[in-house]
């Protein structure tokens, strides 16, 4: 479940659904339609961080749109 909340399309950082900029990058680009996401804690020693390019811990949209 997405819910109501948007993901960054430039980083994929989840955000609440009333921002209006990603907290980790700074974009305005937000977007409702995004599916799945991971949560990095430690990105650092995360595979999955390190492909997604990811160095802020938390929640990460899988696809956006
Ligand atoms: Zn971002």
């Amino acid at each position: 479940m997405a819910g109501d909340r948007l993901a960054c399309r430039e980083c994929h950082f989840v955000v609440e659904p009333n921002a209006e900029t990603c907290p980790s990058c700074g974009s305005s680009s937000l977007t409702e339609d995004w599916a799945g996401y991971v949560w990095v804690a430690h990105p650092v020693e995360s595979a999955i961080a390190e492909e997604m390019e990811v160095t802020e811990p938390g929640k990460y949209a899988l696809k956006v749109r």
